[in-house]
């Protein structure tokens, strides 16, 4: 299976257009990426819902911090130059604006 129905938009789509769910039967979720970022922008534009994923972001954190070192320590080493390049642009960038100040 290379492609699926999207439930909002109807629209047949590649399977990479769509989120991963651990709990659906294809684990995928029934709605494509960009239906998903409308209804997600919707979702936390009350300040209730986008304090409840705040909340759950930061336990999720807690809970995982093995997890999220690990992770952290994979990117920094898959993206050293690209990191190093935003912290030269940066300090560039901080240096004109204090030899203009
Ligand atoms: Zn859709």
């Amino acid at each position: 299976m290379n492609e699926k129905q999207c439930c909002r938009c109807r629209r047949v789509k590649p399977v990479g257009q769509f989120g991963r769910d651990v709990k659906a039967k294809d684990l995928l979720k029934p709605a494509c990426k960009d239906c998903h970022r409308v209804y997600d922008r919707r979702y936390c534009a009350d300040p209730a819902n986008a304090a409840v994923r705040r909340a759950r972001s930061k336990q999720w954190l807690l809970d995982n911090r093995e997890r999220k070192a690990a992770y952290t320590k994979a990117y920094v080493k898959a993206n050293a130059k690209k990191i190093a390049d935003r912290q030269r642009a940066y300090r560039a960038a901080r240096r004109a604006a204090k030899a203009s100040a």
